[in-house]
């Protein structure tokens, strides 16, 4: 039996159902468990299934969030979307349940589920889910395909990151023919920001630091956060609307996170394999995409050498 089978046949035998993600969750993580329970739930109306962990206010566009509750444990089937390392499942904790299954599009770091849907070429989790469904006999509605081209198109980042595939463009053409979603409309919810967060953006390129090695980096305590009116989730996000500029091919910002009390780094690269160093400073992710949570601004300079060597080895390697 393939893996699209024995998940439907898990979903098919639970009653209850509970779909996790990862800690920080990005329209991917939301995406793919919010459209999945759509579609569960248009499959198997009376079953009970919760999307849980904790919502973030820049992504309410995308759909409520259920409350975990300890009952949950008892008899539930857990699928966590999106998350390779059992330690960033946001709150719960997978070992307690007795039937588990992931659906990840990441590099493998821990094995964790009974059943894996695993595959790293995947553009993302919520085209895993589209597989899935396409797969099996599970129906598609169109709140639910609304969430996984919300989840889909911004990891792709509207199709340009290389792991776009003939396959992604295949299913989304499918997608889109069986639901008549309105893609205009979702762009709108999406896209839409304050220009205080414009702003932001521009005080990061004006004030990145590149190195001859096209190494670009932000560095910002929290003196500085306050004086932008700003926290560490929002600047370190700014990395996504930093590629192709010509003179960098690795960019970092590093913030300082007073809810951890750690400093959040988010790496993104035009070349240069990034996770390799992440891994190295408690964190990790894709190869040009990747993150960490490092201890102290000594830490944050050993990485910057690190991330440089890398950097000066991609360029004598051209
Ligand atoms: P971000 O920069 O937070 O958008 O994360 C980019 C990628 O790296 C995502 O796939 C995350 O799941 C992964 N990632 C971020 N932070 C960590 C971490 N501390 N440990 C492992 N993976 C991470």
């Amino acid at each position: 039996m393939n893996v699209y089978k024995k998940i439907y046949k898990e979903i098919k035998k639970h009653k209850k159902i509970v779909l996790a993600r990862h800690i920080g969750p990005d329209p991917d993580a939301l995406g793919s468990t919010l459209g999945l329970k759509e579609i569960i739930l248009n499959t198997f109306p009376k079953k009970e299934v919760y999307a849980v962990g904790t919502p973030a206010a820049k992504h309410k566009y995308i759909g409520d969030l259920d409350t975990f509750e300890d009952s949950m444990y008892e008899d539930s089937l857990l699928i966590v979307l999106d998350t390779p390392d059992i330690k960033r499942v946001d709150g719960l904790d997978p070992n307690k349940f007795k039937h588990k299954i992931k659906i990840d599009h990441h590099p493998i770091v821990d094995k964790y589920c009974d059943i894996e849907l695993v595959d790293d070429t995947a553009s993302s989790a919520s085209q895993l889910v589209i597989e899935l469904v396409y797969n099996t006999p599970l129906k598609l509605n169109k709140e639910g395909a609304e969430k996984l081209y919300i989840g889909l198109i911004s990891d792709t980042n509207r199709f340009l990151y290389s792991y776009t595939t003939d396959k992604t463009f295949n299913l989304v053409s499918r997608l889109i023919k069986d639901t008549n979603i309105d893609i205009t409309k979702l762009y709108n919810n999406m896209y839409l920001t304050p220009i205080s967060e414009k702003k932001l953006q521009s005080y990061a390129i004006l004030n990145m630091t590149i190195t001859n090695n096209k190494l670009g980096y932000l560095i910002l305590n929290q003196e500085k956060l306050d004086e932008l009116g700003t926290d560490a989730a929002t600047m370190t996000n700014i990395v996504n609307y930093l590629n192709y500029i010509d003179e960098m091919i690795t960019w970092v910002i590093y913030a300082y996170d007073k809810n951890t009390e750690m400093i959040r780094a988010s790496i993104r690269s035009r070349g240069p394999v990034i996770n390799t160093v992440a891994t190295h400073y408690n964190g990790g992710g894709h190869v040009y995409a990747s993150g960490a949570r490092l201890n102290t601004f000594d830490e944050v300079n050993d990485m910057i050498k690190e991330l440089d060597k890398v950097c000066e080895e991609y360029l004598n390697e051209e």
